[in-house]
């Protein structure tokens, strides 16, 4: 996607003489530009997703990770203890792929040990919300884990549960998601953040790229105008090219991924 070209398509609304204002995230600008109908769904209907095996492990090991890194000096024993605490039971069919899963997650967090034992960082804030004006707007996010370097540098770290290359990853969105943090950090949380990282947590390969703030004005340009429309209650037609990847795509009156 190219975001001038989208903000060239997409025109503001007229003018309100009270403009509304809006909540705006990462979560609701996603679906508005991939299936506006997809957004509709969601946030203005109120459809809840249903778990899946995969959502559910990956809000168990959030949970498990944001919980391990607010105690003091705690070991894979407690990681795994906090694992089994935090575990999410809604989304599996049966007891046997609820097991499989469960073990797939164990192994994860035994491997994210291992890169714990060789951490140089400070993990400086874990599940840290922010939230900053943006005209009348607002724009609200919440960072899995920032880290502070040794030379005082600011790490933004999304953890990723799923694998690399599967359905749905985009690596337009994770960008977008990232700079969207970054701009958080600087605009609600008072630091600069140097590098954003993906962090995948099943194989800890890292994507790091560093963080370049000549995007911000394209990027406020893009929340700002999307929040505009949400709030105007502009819905744009769905785009079925994301069907195949929808939770909503078997009652969706306009998918075409039924099967
Ligand atoms: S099933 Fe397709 S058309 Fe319907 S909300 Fe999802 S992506 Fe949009």
């Amino acid at each position: 996607m190219n975001l001038p070209a989208w903000l060239a398509a997409h025109p503001a609304p007229p003018a309100q003489k009270r403009p509304r204002s809006f909540e705006i995230n990462f979560s609701r600008l996603r679906a508005y530009l991939e299936c506006p109908w997809e957004y509709k769904l969601r946030f203005v209907d109120g459809r809840r997703q249903p778990f899946t095996p995969a959502s559910a492990l990956g809000m168990t090991i959030h949970k498990a990770l944001e919980a391990f890194h607010r105690e003091e000096a705690p070991d894979l024993g407690r990681l795994l203890e906090l694992y089994e605490r935090h575990f999410h039971h809604a989304g599996f069919d049966d007891p046997r792929l609820k097991e499989q899963w469960y073990k797939k997650g164990e192994g994860m967090l035994r491997r994210y040990w291992k890169d714990e034992e060789g951490r140089r960082t400070r993990a400086a804030y874990m599940e840290r919300e922010f939230i900053f004006p943006l005209g009348p707007h607002t724009v609200r996010g919440m960072i899995d884990r920032v880290d502070e370097h040794p030379d005082g540098r600011f790490e933004v770290i999304d953890y990723k549960t799923g694998a690399e290359g599967e359905a749905g990853e985009s690596s337009f969105f994770q960008d977008l998601q990232l700079r969207i943090y970054g701009l958080g950090c600087k605009e609600a949380l008072g630091f600069d953040p140097a590098l954003l990282t993906l962090y995948y947590v099943a194989t800890g390969h890292r994507k790091t790229r560093e963080y370049d703030a000549s995007g911000e004005g394209e990027l406020q340009a893009l929340l700002g105008r999307a929040a505009d429309l949400m709030a105007a209650g502009k819905l744009l037609p769905p785009d079925t090219s994301f069907c195949p990847s929808c939770v909503f795509r078997k009652t969706c009156q306009f998918s075409v991924a039924r099967d």
